[in-house]
């Protein structure tokens, strides 16, 4: 079994020799083939320096540099289209997700899983607002999503050479893996893992692109923001029909009615209601043309039994 470890990287050079360290000291006792698999996403330190002397000391390195920054989750599909490992680890470079729990995940691929995702019990040495947002955008998600994307994982997790292939033949541009790889469906399991602080240096993630993250993983697993439209629509029609009777009432059984306000006020109400129910309509067709676009395969399949193979 050939086992590719892919790590990205975005200005790790206080960490990245002590990654690598560790990292092979955990994987030679596992397999004597790997690979591991360094994306540099556009540091501006020593990171590449340090890359081109680990993969001369070492011919399992390999070192894939980005031309500039693309994000954490472009530099991990960089890592995908180069791996050829059975297996298939992603890793974050600080050290934060202990590289001993590739074993546990090693172990359940070998069981016939194709998925093993890392679940952080505990967040040790990340502030309270960063454990906070976490929190709240695993459950947003989860309500908004037509994938159910498992609570507390990140992208650190061993996924099997069929599961990689399928990520492959997703196009899709606003990339947000772990929601991709829950559609992916397959067999999945989760292995408890504690979450350390970061050996060195500080989150790569600002707060900007931490909202860009979020905003990903929500607009492309669903297309709730864009139904809402239509029921706030309904919602608002429904109350304006009530205002319109109203105003009907006053007008015509009553003397308390201002000249010309009848009319006005039914327009506005009828309006504004018709147009926020189009409004929707407009989102549903667009959402639909959304979901096209993405150019998503339609299925996957698992195995083939009794074909030929190929
Ligand atoms: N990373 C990257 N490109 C970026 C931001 C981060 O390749 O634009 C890498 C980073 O080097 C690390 C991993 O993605 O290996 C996770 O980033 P970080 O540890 O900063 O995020 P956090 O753990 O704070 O969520
Ligand atoms: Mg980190």
């Amino acid at each position: 079994m050939f086992i590719s470890v892919i790590i990205p990287c975005y200005n790790e050079e206080e960490v990245i020799n002590e990654t690598n360290h560790r990292l092979v000291n955990v994987i030679e006792n596992l397999t004597p083939q790997f690979e591991l698999i360094y994306v540099d996403d556009g540091s501006y330190d020593q990171t590449p320096h340090l890359l081109r002397q680990l993969q001369q000391a070492d011919p399992r390195v390999h070192a894939i540099l980005l031309s500039r920054n693309f994000g954490h989750q472009m530099a991990v599909t960089a890592g995908l289209d180069y791996a050829a490992g059975d297996a298939i680890v992603l890793i974050d470079a600080d050290l934060q997700d202990p590289p001993e729990v590739i074993k546990e995940m090693v172990y359940q691929w070998s069981q016939g899983y194709h998925v093993a995702y890392g679940v952080r019990t505990e967040r040790t040495g990340e502030t309270a607002f960063k454990r906070w947002t976490a929190k709240v955008f695993y459950r947003l998600i989860n309500c908004l999503s037509d994938v159910q994307i498992p609570l507390d994982t990140g992208d650190f997790r061993l996924m099997d050479r069929q599961v990689v292939e399928a990520l492959k033949i997703m196009p899709e541009r606003d990339r947000f893996l772990r929601g991709m790889v829950s559609w992916v469906g397959f067999r999945q399991i989760a292995i408890p893992y504690q979450r350390s602080p970061r050996l060195a240096g500080v989150s790569k993630y600002s707060l900007w692109k931490m909202l860009r993250f979020a905003a990903d993983g929500i607009l492309s697993f669903s297309l709730i923001p864009l139904r809402m439209a239509i029921w706030i629509g309904i919602f608002t029609f429904g109350f304006s029909l009530i205002g319109i009777i109203y105003a009907l009432v006053l007008r015509l059984f009553t003397s308390i009615w201002v000249p010309g306000w009848t009319l006005l006020f039914i327009s506005v109400l009828f309006i504004g209601g018709i147009q926020l129910v189009f409004l929707g309509v407009i989102g549903e067709y667009t959402g639909r043309i959304y979901r096209e676009n993405k150019q998503r395969p339609l299925y996957l399949i698992r195995e083939r039994l009794g074909f030929d193979k190929k």
